[in-house]
């Protein structure tokens, strides 16, 4: 690939990086990322990935820019609120590098959906808030054979893994969705703008690494960081032979159990 004068200005300080050089840019200028959410995580996630030159990053998010959104969600701006947060990202992602594509998909992932989503990128970024999602997007990645990089934030706490065949899924470290009420939300608890800064920008970098197929893939291993404390704590995952997805006696095939449960929530 033949990169124009303002490419090798714009992305002269990845060029530098041996790991990386001219060949891992136009990789990542060829690359589809996917991001879940652009919210707390979904914002540095985004940004980080424009900048970077991640030449497609698809977005999912079917909320509008709330003024409560803007203690964290550095993506979007006051004078956005009431706009759809998709083209607030879109905007966003596009003062910061024109050349890349945002696909903005605003609408709920829902188990009618979510394979075919999450098949047309080449990594997956869950930055969601409620377990639904996220158990779907899991499985929608495992069915797909889509790596997932999960990072979530509550208070001032946080956790990212990477999740890749064969190694452990999301099921594997949570086999069930926690009862009604036992598992606070961001909007219950509370959340430190900067943390999910932090976990989103921790994200970015993990999702840079699996395009670019450089270091040490967090895959098998949950991050888990505790803000008030300044602890990094990294303990290895394993995979759950009694997991209903990717165990040896997995009973999940496709995603019909996400339909049911969708109706069963309403
Ligand atoms: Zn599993």
């Amino acid at each position: 690939m033949d990169f124009s004068e303002d490419q090798i200005r714009r992305y002269a300080r990845h060029i530098l990086l041996p790991e990386m050089g001219g060949v891992g840019q136009a990789r990542l200028l060829e690359s589809k990322a996917l991001v879940i959410g652009a919210g707390g995580l979904g914002s540095p996630l985004i940004m980080y990935l424009a900048a970077a030159g991640v030449g497609t990053i698809g977005v999912v998010d079917d909320d509008q820019v709330d003024l409560s959104n803007l203690q964290r969600q550095l993506l979007h701006a006051t004078d956005r609120i009431g706009m759809s947060k998709v083209e607030s990202a879109r905007l966003a992602a596009a003062a910061i590098n024109p050349e890349v594509r945002i696909v903005g998909h605003p609408a709920r992932i829902d188990a009618s959906n979510a394979l075919d989503l999450v098949s047309q990128y080449d990594v997956v970024a869950d930055g969601s808030d409620n377990f639904p999602t996220r158990f779907l997007v899991n499985d929608a990645c495992r069915l797909a054979g889509r790596t997932l990089v999960s990072a979530a934030v509550l208070r001032f706490d946080g956790q990212l893994a990477t999740f890749k065949a064969p190694g452990p899924c999301y099921r594997c470290l949570y086999p069930a969705e926690p009862p009604e009420g036992e598992a606070p939300t961001c909007a219950e608890a509370g959340v430190l703008g900067a943390m999910a800064g932090v976990m989103g920008t921790l994200q970015a970098t993990e999702v840079l690494k699996e395009l670019l197929g450089i270091g040490e893939s967090l895959a098998g291993s949950l991050l888990i960081v505790d803000g008030l404390a300044t602890g990094f704590r990294k303990i290895r995952l394993k995979p759950d032979p009694e997991c209903a997805l990717c165990g040896p006696r997995a009973t999940i095939h496709d995603l019909s159990a996400h339909r049911t449960l969708a109706h069963a929530g309403r």
